[in-house]
């Protein structure tokens, strides 16, 4: 696996290294390479990005104000969740009434029975929307609310994310801390 491949430059002449891999004798092996003649096993790269990324585990005072601030987003996203679903139950509402005002009219000889269901239909299926957006909500909040504990401590144990983590979540993770070439 080369997860760091476009991510390196050479530390000889500023090029970007290339990934590539050549078979010995009973495996293969995977380094980064340079067109100056510069080459860099993968093993060897893989170890010094896991001894930097030890080196940037946070004391537990900023663990804990991780969670702090965590948390705080989690509460004012929740709040804005809460208003949004409040103006929800109140469309709700409103379709409610329209559809016992069609009622009405429809009892009263104003409106015909086609036009009748054709406007209780309406209504059904803005109401059916709307239920499902209350219903996503509560989900996405309550999916936020599990996540708190372990996005804590995924601070703490980036090496073990990236160790565990597929081809694609290692790259994920090089591109979160490095943003600048890596020489
Ligand atoms: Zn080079």
């Amino acid at each position: 696996m080369l997860p760091f491949r476009g991510f390196l430059y050479c530390p000889r002449c500023f090029q970007k290294l290339t990934g590539s891999r050549s078979k010995g004798r009973t495996k293969w092996y995977f380094y980064y390479h340079c067109n100056c003649g510069f080459r860099i096993r993968t093993e060897k790269v893989h170890d010094s990005f896991i001894f930097m990324i030890r080196s940037l585990k946070p004391a537990p005072e900023y663990s804990r104000l991780f969670q702090t601030i965590l948390r705080k987003t989690y509460k004012e996203s929740s709040l804005s969740s809460m208003i949004n679903q409040h103006r929800t139950i109140k469309k709700i509402e409103e379709l409610e009434d329209h559809m016992i005002a069609a009622r009405s009219l429809l009892l009263s000889k104003d409106i015909n029975a086609p036009e009748y269901y054709k406007l209780k239909w309406d209504c059904q299926t803005k109401m059916e929307i709307l239920k499902l957006k209350i219903d996503n909500a509560a989900i996405s909040l309550r999916l936020w609310e599990s996540r708190l504990d372990p996005m804590s401590g995924a601070l703490s144990s980036l090496d073990y994310i990236y160790e565990n983590g597929d081809i694609n979540q290692k790259r994920q993770l090089i591109t979160l801390l490095f943003k600048n070439p890596i020489l």
